[in-house]
């Protein structure tokens, strides 16, 4: 068996792997490496422990610590560009705290990430089909944390208990909807930098650590993009959703009491309901168990059908960390 677990192109199901790189400390430390990249321009990866190669995966692409925000983005345009052709569009990055989920999402005011570049080529894209082409864009930013979703572009001071309760709906015929939510209407990309930046700031609110609660929470990005043909008057609309997990990585129950415990047991549950979801869309199962978690509920019309979707499994590189490495590496593989 020459690989471990293969990850082929199935249906609309896509996944990336990237790999951050050592961090300074962990150069000052001179920590081994246990990722090898030789054949990353393949799609494969091997890990490799105390040197020995351990195990082979395949993906539909492979980012090395090497690459940068431009490279990934080219990868993962033609597949967010599709929302302005009507199709709904799942992102999300998933992987243990501290391996780059923000950094490829988010990104940095000088490293902007997959978030702020798909708009920006939404609004290059909806300028070139302007004769043909009306376009309406609205954006919304929420948070789920301990199953409960939060607004993140509203500012509000209340405690969480008293402020008001947000839920998936269902519309119709099969959309989803949260009422209440805030959806900002967005006309042009600086307008989205904007909505970008208030909804990060909203994330921190209320919290004494902000960088360990945006590992607890998932930070999701809603695009809605609503179109009109204008030589035939047809219509359209579509979600994209780009989505930040919680880290996945596993905290012993022993550890952890009361508040913190009910916390690990809601990602837990949310992660592992988003991979049951995954698999069971990959196997072509007749049920898909959307409804065990808020996470899976919210994504429920941009996964499955023909929807597209694209995962990054963020991974470190440090030799310490293999062991969540697999983890998250053999999540992958369930989509398989
Ligand atoms: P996560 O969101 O998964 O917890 P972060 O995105 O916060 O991880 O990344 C942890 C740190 O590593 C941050 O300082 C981030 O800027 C840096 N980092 C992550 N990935 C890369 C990368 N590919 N290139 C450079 N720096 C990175
Ligand atoms: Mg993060």
């Amino acid at each position: 068996e020459l690989y471990n677990k293969v990850l082929e192109l199935k249906g609309n199901i896509r996944v990336f792997c990237r790999c951050r790189p050592l961090n300074a400390e962990e150069i000052d430390e001179g920590a081994s490496v246990a990722v090898d990249f030789e054949a990353a321009k393949d799609g494969e990866l091997t890990v490799k422990s105390y040197g020995i190669s351990k195990k082979m995966f395949k993906f539909d692409a492979v980012f090395s610590p090497e690459a940068n925000q431009v490279d990934v983005f080219e990868e993962t345009a033609p597949l967010a560009i599709s929302v302005l052709d009507g199709y709904n569009v799942c992102i999300f990055a998933y992987g243990q705290t501290g391996t780059g989920k923000t950094f490829t999402m988010e990104g940095t005011n000088e490293a902007r990430g997959v978030n702020y570049r798909t708009l920006e080529k939404l609004f290059d894209i909806i300028e070139e089909r302007k004769n043909t082409f009306r376009y309406e864009v609205s954006v919304s930013v929420l948070e789920v944390y301990n199953e409960q979703i939060r607004d993140l572009l509203v500012s509000d001071s209340q405690p969480s208990s008293t402020a008001k309760r947000l839920e998936v709906k269902q519309v119709g015929e099969g959309g989803h909807h949260v009422p209440g939510l805030v959806e900002a209407h967005v006309n042009n990309v600086n307008e989205v930098w904007e909505v970008l930046r208030t909804g990060s700031n909203g994330r921190a609110v209320g919290s004494t650590n902000a960088n360990e609660h945006s590992s607890r929470s998932h930070c999701m990005h809603c695009v809605m993009v609503k179109g009109e043909n204008l030589l035939n008057g047809e219509c359209t609309r579509s979600k994209l959703w780009l989505v930040d997990l919680a880290g996945s990585e596993r905290i012993a129950k022993t550890e952890v009491q009361g508040e913190r415990l009910k916390e690990t047991q809601n990602i837990n549950r949310s992660l592992s309901a988003l991979g049951d979801v995954i698999s069971a869309l990959a196997t072509r199962s007749p049920h898909i168990p959307f409804r065990n978690s808020k996470l899976t509920h919210l994504l429920q019309d941009s996964l499955g059908g023909d929807s597209k979707t694209l995962m990054f499994v963020q991974i470190s590189p440090n030799e310490n960390d293999l062991t969540e490495t697999l983890c998250s590496l053999n999540f992958a593989s369930r989509v398989r």
